[in-house]
């Protein structure tokens, strides 16, 4: 089992490992600080050093609970080698502002509406989030977006928790998900930026005026109770 550095520190950038297992243009490694794709963010991406030799992680993914790193070539690896493993740090620094930025949007809009989340996609340069909402109305959405703005200027931190699910269902701040969570979990992974907190595996920023400013760029109806709101941050 893969120990996943980043659920405890998303801002580790370089780590040493051992290869546990090599499958065709994919590794296994005994710990890693790639994020594997999923919850709508996309995967890491970055390099692993191995002997002299440096292979491109183009993908990381999850299979059958396991995390394994795609690789432009495993030529030359094995079980038991060390390597040394760097994260593109631009895609992963955007990727974690615009996923603490959709919690931080997603949180205004379901505190104001009773909404949940049916969905979301986060990219390097725009996130976007579907609630299961009837209507969407323009000038609500340009105060929840100054409500976020705002809330980027406080300066709140955002910490990662691990919490029960007796604890979570206590947790009345909790923006759920549609969908819920996987069943027979015993410790959850929560972001907690005070006046929210979200069960999430993803990776975040420290401090909410690391997001930048939200802009939102487009308003969609994707149904009947299906409303999609996309932003993008600035600075780029
Ligand atoms: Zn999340």
């Amino acid at each position: 089992m893969t120990e996943l550095l980043y659920l405890t520190d998303s801002y580790l950038k370089e780590f040493d490992a051992v290869v546990t297992a090599v499958e065709g243009n994919a590794i296994e490694l005994d710990r890693t600080a790639f994020y594997p794709e999923g919850g709508g963010q996309p995967s890491d991406e970055g390099t692993l050093a191995a002997d002299g030799a440096v292979h491109r992680v183009v993908r990381v993914f999850k299979k059958d609970g396991r995390v394994w790193h795609e690789l432009d070539s495993t030529q030359g690896m094995t079980a038991g080698q060390k390597v040394r493993g760097t994260l593109d740090w631009k895609r992963r620094y955007a990727l974690m502002r615009h996923h603490s930025a959709a919690h931080l949007l997603s949180s205004i809009i379901c505190v104001n509406t009773g909404a949940q989340v049916t969905g979301n996609k986060k990219y390097v340069d725009r996130a976007r989030v579907d609630f299961d909402l009837p209507m969407l109305d323009k000038a609500a959405v340009a105060d929840w977006e100054k409500e976020a703005n705002e809330m980027v200027e406080k300066g709140i931190s955002v910490e990662i928790k691990f919490v029960s699910p007796e604890e979570l269902e206590k947790d009345e701040r909790l923006c759920k998900l549609r969908k819920g969570l996987p069943p027979g979990l015993t410790s959850i992974r929560v972001v907690d930026m005070g006046f929210d907190a979200i069960a999430c595996a993803g990776t975040h920023v420290r401090n909410t005026r690391e997001i930048g400013k939200i802009k939102v760029t487009k308003l969609e109806s994707k149904g009947k109770e299906q409303k999609r709101i996309e932003f993008v941050l600035e600075p780029t």
